[in-house]
């Protein structure tokens, strides 16, 4: 998608080898004119595939998410990283490692808001190591519903996750694969 690359060229950041930084426009400040493309994106690439929900991670993962969702018409729920005190009814959940914090967290959903009746799309910001993705996927499952595919802002084909999910034979379809982020420079598949 030419203009989230472009976005990422010009306004990403390179950590190290491993992490891009985009807090200008996903991960803090949000583009919502990007937001809206890239749910416009999502939305065809996914059209009649009898999708009925849209699954993501609290926080990043929600404005892309919400997009997508608006486009498509149909809901959107993100996985809580922390059950709030009001949430006590049952809950799906699984745990994963982040790849940011380097922690491992539990994430959850209602078993009020996912069925098996249900065909989810999985959307998220970052595809790394795909942990996030594996416990949104265990989620969906213990729901007994569906994963239609995943929808991936940014993957790093360079790490282990896209391959993983491609072994498992789920639809990855990602707007930006960055190939390499060695010596400071951001090179796309
Ligand atoms: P994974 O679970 O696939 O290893 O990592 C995906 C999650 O880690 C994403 O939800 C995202 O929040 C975070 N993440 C992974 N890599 C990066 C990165 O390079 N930059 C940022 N900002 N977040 C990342």
């Amino acid at each position: 998608m030419e203009a989230l690359h472009k976005k990422i060229r010009e306004e990403g950041i390179v950590l190290s080898d491993q992490v891009l930084k985009v807090d200008a426009f996903l991960n803090h400040q949000i583009d919502p004119v990007l937001m809206q493309q890239i749910g416009d994106e999502f939305a065809a690439l996914f059209a009649g595939s009898g999708i009925t929900k849209i699954v993501t991670i609290e926080a990043s993962g929600i404005a892309p998410a919400v997009m997508t969702g608006l486009k498509m018409g149909i809901p959107v729920i993100f996985a809580r990283k922390h059950q709030s005190l009001t949430l006590t009814e049952n809950m799906f959940s699984a745990s994963v490692y982040s790849f940011t914090k380097q922690t491992e967290s539990t994430i959850a959903i209602s078993t009020r808001h996912l069925n098996s009746s249900d065909r989810v799309l999985i959307i998220d910001d970052f595809l790394a190591n795909g942990k996030a993705s594996q416990a949104l996927i265990s989620i969906i499952k213990q729901a007994g519903a569906t994963v239609a595919g995943l929808g991936i802002v940014i993957e790093k084909s360079f790490q282990g996750g896209r391959a993983e999910l491609d072994g498992q034979g789920y639809r990855v379809e990602s707007l930006a694969r960055v190939q390499s982020l060695k010596d400071g420079v951001v090179t796309f598949v």
